[in-house]
């Protein structure tokens, strides 16, 4: 008798010493919230392994793909689970071997985890080899270079057996690498550089600024669907949504033209710096590359950073569009980025914005305006959505009685979802 199931196998996490367990527990508690209604019956640790049992105890490649895209996860295998009477494993070997699809040449791989085990792993070869060979006449053994290597696993009572996998996202458990705010539009940037440091485990609250009620609310749409894209891995703990249009109106008519993509922005940092305050969050994350339009100069990188004390994160500083586009396809973000809404910042651009901003022109025309009021008045109008993947993730229990002093009268509305 034998049965199928998913073999996780992460390789990072084991080189965190101490900490090991920690991040093995992190991962399956977050494995655990990603199979939740998919028939998963236990989720164990077994020397070196995760191990997903379903309850028909008959785990399928689908299953193995939701699986694969839990940052922490480095391969999932679809393994045959039979006790050690050999046998039972080489008729598992074969199975594997009839399941595999093309290849010519293939080599056995014997481990054994308990001792208790009499038979050696050379042994275990030479037995599963020929058994193989008699089923398999027209395949050849390369134990070089083959094509396919049959793995014959003996741990506590049990031999796993498995061929193929599945590449996983690799990365560190959500949840092991504390919180980020990340700036979140619903271009092909954001998105992939939110998902880059959920997958180094860090719970991601995304925060979107919207030129509501100047602009209609497709750019808050479509970042939710990058939300719902992206909530598969677990990293996305709560969306927050800030309609910007009225103030950017107010920033437009009182600073400078050149200046206001970047007045624009230093608000945006400073409301989501405030936000990261509240949520207990240690970083921004945008999805800025150096260069690639002309406002992503060092000069106007650093006249941003300069209105905020929180380090802001940058992990696509050094990639090449073609790379990010790439990436987007690859986590499902392209098809909802390649839709195009007018969000805060198409609305009021100015006709030649300021590449090379000087700080002191961007303080003077910043006098000009109240911004600590601003930032105030758009926490207190900022909605937000929740999103029920990240075990992690823990709302501010009130945004009011936390900070009470942050928003005079703290109401926040959830936001509407897409019906
Ligand atoms: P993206 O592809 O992420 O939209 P972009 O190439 O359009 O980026 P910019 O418009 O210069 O570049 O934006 C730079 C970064 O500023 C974005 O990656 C994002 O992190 C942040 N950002 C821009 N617009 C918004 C917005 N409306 N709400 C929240 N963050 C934003
Ligand atoms: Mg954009």
């Amino acid at each position: 008798m034998s049965e199928r199931l998913c073999l996780v196998h992460y390789h990072e996490i084991g080189l965190k010493g101490k900490n090991r367990s920690t991040f093995e527990n992190q991962l399956v508690t977050n494995l655990n919230r990603a199979l939740r209604g998919h028939g998963v019956s236990r989720i164990a640790r077994i020397s070196g392994y995760i191990v997903v049992e379903t309850e028909d105890r008959s785990a399928t490649p689908e299953l193995a793909r939701i699986i694969a895209k839990v940052p922490g996860v480095a391969r999932v295998s679809l393994a045959y689970r039979t006790n050690l009477d050999e046998r039972e494993y080489c008729r598992a070997a074969i199975s594997v071997m009839r399941e595999a699809g093309d290849f010519y040449t293939f080599k056995v791989h014997a481990r054994r985890s308990s001792t208790a085990y009499p038979i050696h792993t050379l042994e275990m070869n030479q037995i599963v080899g020929a058994a193989l060979c008699e089923a398999f006449p027209e395949k050849k053994v390369d134990v070089h270079h083959p094509d396919l290597q049959v793995v014959v696993h003996a741990v506590q009572g049990s031999a796993y057996v498995y061929a193929a996998y599945t590449r996983g996202v690799g990365g560190l458990p959500v949840g092991t690498a504390g919180k980020v705010v990340t700036l979140l539009s619903s271009g092909f940037d954001s998105p992939v550089a939110t998902w880059m440091v959920g997958r180094r485990g860090a719970i991601c609250v995304p925060i979107h600024f919207s030129g509501r009620p100047m602009t209609a609310d497709t750019s808050e749409y479509l970042c939710q669907d990058v939300c719902e894209a992206l909530a598969p891995s677990g990293c996305i703990g709560r969306l927050y949504v800030v309609p910007f249009g009225e103030h950017q109106r107010e920033i437009s008519l009182t600073v400078p033209q050149d200046l206001r993509i970047i007045m624009y922005r230093r608000v945006m940092v400073s409301v989501a710096e405030r936000l990261a305050r509240i949520e207990g969050a240690k970083a921004l994350v945008t999805g800025e590359s150096l260069g690639q339009v002309a406002s992503q100069t060092l000069e106007n990188i650093a006249a941003v950073d300069d209105a905020v004390s929180i380090p802001v994160l940058r992990p696509l500083i050094g990639s090449d569009k073609t790379e990010i586009m790439e990436r987007a396809e690859q986590i499902g973000t392209a098809e909802i980025s390649m839709q195009t809404a007018p969000d805060c910042c198409t609305l009021f651009m100015p006709r030649r914005p300021e590449t090379h901003a000087r700080l002191s022109a961007v303080l003077e025309a910043e006098a000009l305006f109240d911004k600590d009021a601003m930032v105030d008045d758009l926490l207190r109008i900022m909605e937000y959505r929740d999103y029920d993947t990240c075990p992690s993730y823990h709302p501010p229990k009130s945004l009011r009685m936390r900070h009470e002093e942050l928003l005079p009268g703290g109401y926040l509305p959830e936001l509407d979802s897409r019906s």
